[in-house]
C-alpha cells in the first residue's frame, strides 16, 4: 500500500495533506513517511522471523548512503536495524542516531587508516574488506591498537545483475570487490595476518535489481565457495548477500522481499543439511533503496510555465543540484500535482533553474498545471538528499517526516549564510 495517496482531492503523505507542509516548511522539500520506511523495514525482519531465523541469525544492516538523515536511523535502529556504512562520517552519523555498533558492517573501497581505528575504537561488528592492500592495511591498524579486525572479503561473483551499468557492481570489469578465482588465496592472507579474524563473506551485485535470479546465482557462487574454504579450516560464520533490491519507480513490479528471502533461506537450508549437519550459518542483508526509495518524495511548486514550439518547458523550484538521479542515471520519476486539477493535460518537461542542459527531473510528463502549483517528485526517498548537492550556491532542501496527521521537521532548510561559513577571503 502506498502511503502516497489522494484523499478529498489533495495528495497526502499518510494522512496529511501535501500542502499543508509546502505551506509550513517551504519547497524544495523531502517528506518521508515514517509508515512506509517501518512498513518496508520489517517486510524483511518478518521474512527473516517466518522463515526460522531469530535476532541472531539474520540481519538486516540498513544501506546509510541511501537516506542517512539521524530520523531515518534513529527510527531503524528502534525497529532492530543494524547498519550498513561506508565512511567514518557514516558511522558518527549512526552512533548519534543511536544505532548499536555491534550491528555496523563497514563496506566501501578505499577506507582510510583514520576511519578504520574510529571503527575499531566503536567495536563494530565487521569490515567488509575489497582488496589485499586493504587487508594488509587493516591488520596493521588493528595490531597498533591491540585488537583483532573481524573481516568478511567481498567476492566478486561476476554475475550480470542486468541493471544500469552505474549500479551495476558485481562484474569482474567494476572497481568493487575481489575477483571470485582470487578469493581463496586472498582468504589464505587473510587468515595469516595477526590483526584479523576472518568471520565473514559478502557480496553486492548491483541495484535496482527486479529479479532476484542474479541473487540467488550469487548466492550459490558464495556457498561454492564457503565450502571451499570450509575444507581449509577457514570457517565462516557469517554470509552477507548485499541489498540491491529494485523497487516501483514506474511499473517495474520487482519481486516481493518475502518471495526472494524464501527463495535464499530454502537454498541455505538446504545446503546446510546437505553439507554442514544443519549448523546455522548467520545471514545479512544490506537493503537501501527498497527500505526508503517509495517511503519518500521530494515536493516542489512550479515557479514557471515556459510553453515552446518544441517543447513545453515546467521550471520548478527543485533542481539536479537536489535530486541528481535523472541527470546521472536517465532514471524516471513519477510527477503528481499535489491538488489535480480538472481539464485538457499537457506535455510538459519538469526541470529546474541550475545552468546546465542536465538539469531537468522529469520528462515529457502529460500534467494539468499552472503557475504556483506543486508538484510532488515521487520515489525519492532513496538516493536523493543523501547526493544533493550546494551547486548554484542552492542551500539543501528541508527534510519532512509524516507520522499519522503530524509533520515533523528532520532537517533545515540550508541558508546561504551556511554554505559560504567555512569559506575565507585571502588578505
Ligand atoms: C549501496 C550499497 C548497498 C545498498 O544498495 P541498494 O540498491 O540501495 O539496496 C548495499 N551494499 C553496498 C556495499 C552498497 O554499496
Amino acid at each position: 500500500m502506498s502511503h502516497f495517496s489522494c484523499q478529498n482531492g489533495a495528495l497526502c503523505a499518510e494522512n496529511l495533506p501535501l500542502a499543508a507542509i509546502a505551506d509550513q516548511f517551504g519547497t524544495p522539500t523531502y517528506v518521508y513517511s515514517k509508515a512506509a520506511i517501518s512498513e518496508n523495514y520489517l517486510s524483511y525482519a518478518l521474512a527473516c522471523r517466518q522463515n526460522g531465523r531469530t535476532a541472531e541469525t539474520a540481519l538486516v544492516c540498513y544501506s546509510v548512503k541511501s537516506n542517512s538523515n539521524l530520523a531515518v536511523l534513529h527510527l531503524l535502529s528502534q525497529l532492530g536495524s543494524g547498519f550498513d556504512i561506508v565512511s567514518g562520517g557514516e558511522l558518527l552519523r549512526v552512533l548519534a542516531a543511536g544505532g548499536d555498533p555491534r550491528k555496523i558492517i563497514f563496506s566501501g573501497v578505499g577506507k582510510t587508516r583514520d576511519e578504520m581505528r574510529l571503527a575499531l575504537s566503536h567495536g563494530i561488528a565487521c569490515f567488509n574488506v575489497e582488496s589485499v592492500s586493504e587487508l594488509h592495511r587493516l591488520s596493521s591498524v588493528a595490531s597498533d591498537m591491540g585488537v583483532k579486525a573481524s573481516v568478511s572479503l567481498r567476492v566478486n561473483p561476476n554475475v550480470d545483475a542486468k541493471t544500469h551499468p552505474y549500479i551495476s557492481t558485481g562484474l569482474k570489469e567494476n572497481k568493487f570487490g575481489v575477483a571470485f578465482e582470487d578469493a581463496l588465496s586472498i582468504y589464505r592472507t587473510a587468515a595469516a595476518l595477526p590483526g584479523l579474524t576472518v568471520t565473514g563473506i559478502d557480496c553486492h551485485i548491483g541495484s535496482q535489481l527486479l529479479d532476484d535470479a542474479p541473487l540467488l546465482e550469487a548466492l550459490d557462487k558464495l556457498i561454492e565457495l564457503i565450502d571451499v574454504l570450509a575444507a581449509e579450516g577457514i570457517i565462516i560464520h557469517h554470509l552477507d548477500i548485499g541489498g540491491g533490491l529494485g523497487i516501483d519507480y514506474e511499473s517495474e513490479a520487482p519481486v516481493a522481499v518475502s518471495d526472494y528471502l524464501a527463495r535464499l533461506f530454502a537454498k541455505i537450508d538446504a545446503w546446510r543439511v546437505a553439507k554442514h549437519q544443519g549448523a546455522p550459518i548467520k545471514v545479512l542483508f544490506e537493503p537501501g533503496r527498497s527500505i526508503v526509495g517509495n517511503a519518500g518524495v521530494l515536493l516542489t511548486r512550479i515557479e514557471y510555465l515556459k510553453p515552446g514550439s518544441e517543447k513545453n518547458f515546467a521550471i520548478v523550484d527543485a533542481a539536479m543540484n537536489d535530486l541528481m538521479r535523472p541527470a546521472m542515471y536517465q532514471a524516471w520519476h513519477g510527477v503528481q500535482a499535489v491538488a489535480p486539477r480538472a481539464g485538457t493535460p499537457t506535455v510538459w518537461d519538469v526541470v529546474g533553474p541550475v545552468c546546465e542542459s542536465g538539469d531537468w527531473l522529469a520528462r515529457a510528463r502529460a500534467l494539468c498545471v499552472e503557475e504556483g502549483d506543486l508538484l510532488a517528485i515521487m520515489s525519492a526517498g532513496a538516493y536523493g538528499m543523501t547526493m544533493s548537492s550546494n551547486y548554484n550556491t542552492r542551500g539543501r532542501a528541508a527534510e519532512v517526516m509524516v507520522d499519522g496527521d503530524t509533520s515533523h521537521l528532520i532537517r533545515q532548510r540550508e541558508t546561504p549564510e551556511q554554505l559560504f561559513a567555512l569559506e575565507k577571503i585571502i588578505p
